[in-house]
């Protein structure tokens, strides 16, 4: 049943869109996925974008474009660059699952159109099939991300508190839904998303120059950063010891296998446990402690110098030529820790 205040955004929708609309054909970002639109670009940049922001985004999709630019050559792409080529931009899955999506896709007899048969592909949410249906195809699917969410949450002043953000999503999407522009939902959708970007932020939201200010009831009572409510997310500190192994002019490194759920055939600095090293026995301190977050966890790496293994206790351990570092693919991290100790 939705709320009073979201009956009302309702009834406005015509003026909310004019809105909406108006200020994104005079602010939108001139963004390479924008320009000549296609079905395989706003695929490609719509999976690079899950996790990830817009700048981090460019020159990857740039490279990515300029390499493998259709459905047909990322198929046949072998899995190995491909990975190279997302190298850096973390959450691997997003590229073995989209390679996997091109070749689905090209063993189809046309491409896809609706958001029921996008869901089907490797990789593809409600998110993703409703943005690229939408802008590709002109679907009305309303796509419902945490950006969408945190407007329409202010928008509405909704105090519903939310679980998580898929839960906040799902109680959205109705509301969403109606107040798509039917006869340009990708459009509108990619406006929702500019707003939620770069106006409606997370912290302090840029009411006083925000287009759908007057159809907004947080801002009315000067508490925008108040909704969404979410639930505080429960953090996990966990601490892994690594180890910095040289043997002449290589390096040892741990090769995950490739039918792993996660990190697959990428290379990372071993962990301690992988060459039986133990560094509360060792007095001397750690080369480099990194801290990184990953969904809920907060993660403390220490990094340590061992001596080199006589013999390598797995098939995973590998020694690297410091010479063909460039030419395996590293986990982004990795990649740069591995430069900083080399100097
Ligand atoms: Fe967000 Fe402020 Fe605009 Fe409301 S007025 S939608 S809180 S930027």
């Amino acid at each position: 049943m939705p709320s009073a205040r979201s009956r009302a955004l309702i009834a406005a929708k015509a003026d909310f869109q004019h809105a909406l609309h108006r200020w994104y054909r005079a602010s939108a970002r001139p963004l390479p996925w924008r320009e000549h639109p296609s079905a395989y670009k706003t695929v490609v940049s719509e999976f690079m974008l899950q996790q990830t922001q817009v700048k981090t985004v460019l020159p990857y999709f740039a490279r990515w474009l300029a390499e493998l630019p259709d459905f047909a050559a990322l198929a046949a792409a072998p899995e190995a660059r491909v990975l190279k080529l997302w190298e850096g931009l973390g959450y691997y899955s997003r590229a073995r699952n989209l390679h996997r999506l091109a070749q689905a896709v090209v063993a189809l007899p046309a491409l896809p159109r609706t958001p029921a048969e996008w869901l089907e592909l490797p990789g593809v949410g409600p998110y993703t099939a409703a943005a690229i249906t939408s802008i590709a195809f002109g679907q009305p699917a309303a796509c419902v991300d945490g950006n969408v969410v945190r407007i329409l949450a202010r928008l509405t002043a909704d105090p519903t508190p939310f679980r998580d953000s898929a839960s906040a999503a799902k109680a959205f999407t109705e509301l969403a839904t109606e107040l798509l522009l039917p006869s340009a939902p990708g459009n509108h959708n990619q406006a929702m998303m500019e707003l939620g970007a770069t106006v409606c932020l997370r912290q302090s939201p840029l009411c006083l120059t925000c287009p759908v200010r007057t159809f907004c009831a947080a801002a009315r009572a000067g508490e925008p950063e108040a909704y969404p409510r979410l639930a505080a997310r429960q953090i996990e500190q966990r601490a892994v010891a690594r180890v910095w192994c040289r043997q002449g002019d290589s390096l040892l490194l741990h090769r995950t296998p490739a039918g792993a759920r996660r990190l697959a055939d990428l290379h990372e600095l071993p962990l301690a446990s992988h060459i039986g090293f133990d560094p509360a026995a060792s007095s001397a301190a750690p080369l480099a402690r990194k801290r990184r977050a990953i969904t809920r966890f907060q993660i403390t790496e220490t990094i340590h110098a061992a001596p080199a293994p006589r013999k390598l206790p797995s098939a995973e351990l590998v020694w690297v030529p410091l010479a063909r570092l460039d030419a395996i693919t590293l986990s982004g991290p990795h990649r740069r820790w591995v430069a900083e100790l080399l100097q």
